[in-house]
């Protein structure tokens, strides 16, 4: 059975650096000196994944984006 993973991106032409990403997903994302979000990997786990919906919901340019990766890969 292929298990789908949940990927987290940051479009850094749309991020205008209000945080709010970091605030909604601290486990997966802090901000660096200048307020621009730093990942600390790119996949979501399983236990996360709602935090991540309302935290890319909440990003006001749309620039944090999750996508499914059905292959897992
Ligand atoms: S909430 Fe959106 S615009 Fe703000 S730092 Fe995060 S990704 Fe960038």
């Amino acid at each position: 059975m292929t298990k789908s993973r949940t990927l987290l991106r940051i479009d850094p032409i749309g991020c205008r650096a209000h945080g709010l990403c970091a605030e909604g997903l601290p486990e997966l994302i802090h901000l660096d000196e200048w307020g621009y979000p730093v990942l600390r990997g790119d996949e979501v786990p399983p236990s996360l994944v709602a935090e991540a919906r309302r935290a890319a919901a909440a990003c006001p340019t749309l620039a944090m984006r999750l996508r499914r990766d059905p292959a897992g890969q």
